[in-house]
């Protein structure tokens, strides 16, 4: 084993609380693109903003039409080795916590308890009616949306039917940012895998962590904005990396 695998494996040994939190980064060996790799899906495309979706039947037709373009790619995703790696940290009873901003649904796939993942950027698996909270799913959605062309309104309360993502501009769910800052502040050691940490609120959780006295591991591909206050900072593929850390295929 190479030094890399031993100082993150020693770093997990000597931890009791662990947390991990995940960006788009460790589902693209899932075959997802991430955010800012070059390629990826949202570099060609401009990022609807909330405000904007709110604004127009357009700009949400447009929304729509983008994610239903989307979906064949995430429907085909399945866990990686990386994905794996955490789920067997959590039944292994050290980590606690998967804090992710994505909205993939891949750790719960890999067989993590629903509540032990903490979603802070929301779910694109399903959508809810803005006004009222409905969950709709999208198989509903998608046969009228493709016969009409018309943004879905909500069969309850007529409202503004949206996938269940936080989109920029949108609040961040208050309860699920409780419970991640919570996780956060009582861990002992908080590994962030695959984020460029320069989305907040969410890179302020390893901020908070690390202030809360805890050990911070960061394991990404390129350096990151918080490389500087990290204990250890790895630049390695996270499946390889974690899955020899953690002992799994
Ligand atoms: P990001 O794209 O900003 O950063 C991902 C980081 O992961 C990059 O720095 C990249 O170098 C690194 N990376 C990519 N593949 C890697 C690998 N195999 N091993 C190690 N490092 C790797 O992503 P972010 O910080 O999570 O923020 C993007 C936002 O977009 C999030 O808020 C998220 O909600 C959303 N998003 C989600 C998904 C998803 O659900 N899978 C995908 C794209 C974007
Ligand atoms: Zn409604």
């Amino acid at each position: 084993t190479d030094d890399d695998v031993g100082r993150l494996r020693a770093a997990i040994e000597a931890a009791e609380r662990v947390v991990v939190f995940t960006g788009a980064g460790i589902s693209t060996e899932s075959g997802i693109p991430d955010f800012r790799s070059p390629g990826g899906i949202w570099d060609r495309m401009k990022p609807i903003q909330f405000q904007d979706f709110m604004a127009s039947d357009e700009m949400r037709r447009e929304a729509w039409r983008r994610k239903f373009a989307i979906d064949p790619t995430l429907a085909a995703a399945r866990p990686n080795r990386g994905h794996r790696a955490v789920a067997e940290l959590v039944r292994r009873g050290k980590a606690g916590a998967v804090i992710t901003q994505n909205i993939d649904g891949l750790h719960q796939a890999s067989g993590i308890p629903e509540e032990r993942v903490i979603e802070i950027h929301g779910n694109t698996t399903y959508a809810k009616c803005l006004d009222c909270g409905l969950r709709v799913e999208l198989d509903d959605i998608r046969p009228a949306f493709e016969r009409s062309g018309e943004p879905p309104d909500c069969r309850a309360c007529g409202g503004i039917v949206k996938t269940a993502t936080i989109s920029f501009g949108q609040p961040m769910p208050p309860d699920e940012m409780r419970a991640a800052e919570r996780e956060s502040q009582f861990c002992d050691l908080f590994i962030a895998l695959g984020s460029s940490l320069v989305v907040f609120p969410a890179a302020g959780l390893p901020v908070l962590a690390k202030r809360s006295g805890a050990g911070l591991v960061i394991v990404n591909r390129e350096p990151t904005d918080l490389d500087q206050i990290a204990d250890l900072v790895l630049h390695r593929e996270i499946g390889a990396l974690l899955g020899e850390a953690v002992g799994i295929d």
